[in-house]
């Protein structure tokens, strides 16, 4: 009777695994098509402590206050307040998110005050 319904292709816990593998490369396609579009956002060759600065500071110009977003972000650098861009502290003390102009800016300040503190 209705016992058929329940027959022997329906036996939970009885099914193999299948590898692991197999069953993971249908979602990492996914996966790596997602990583490649977030990272194409911030930059696929950028610095690698570009993104945690932004994660940490905010995607905004920490001079003028601008805003950023995904059509703009590339215009907002990392600048290093102690000009080491090997000084880089995972809290992001160093850091400070500069959109291209503030940053030139910025640069051109920090050469001349150098130059001039060569002078001597
Ligand atoms: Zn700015
Ligand atoms: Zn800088």
């Amino acid at each position: 009777m209705a016992r058929t319904r329940f027959g022997p292709r329906r036996r939970p816990g009885i099914r193999p695994k299948p590898k692991k593998a197999g069953e993971s490369s249908g979602e990492s396609a996914k996966e790596i098509a997602n990583r490649l579009k977030s990272s194409a956002t911030v930059g696929n060759n950028a610095a690698p402590y570009r993104r945690q600065s932004l994660d940490i500071h905010g995607w905004l110009c920490a001079k003028c206050g601008m805003d950023f977003n995904e059509n703009n972000l590339h215009l907002l650098t990392v600048h290093h307040r102690d000009g080491n861009h090997r000084n880089n502290p995972p809290d992001g003390s160093n850091w400070e998110n500069l959109c291209v102009h503030c940053h030139d800016d910025e640069h051109s300040r920090d050469m001349l005050g150098r130059y001039l503190s060569d002078e001597r």
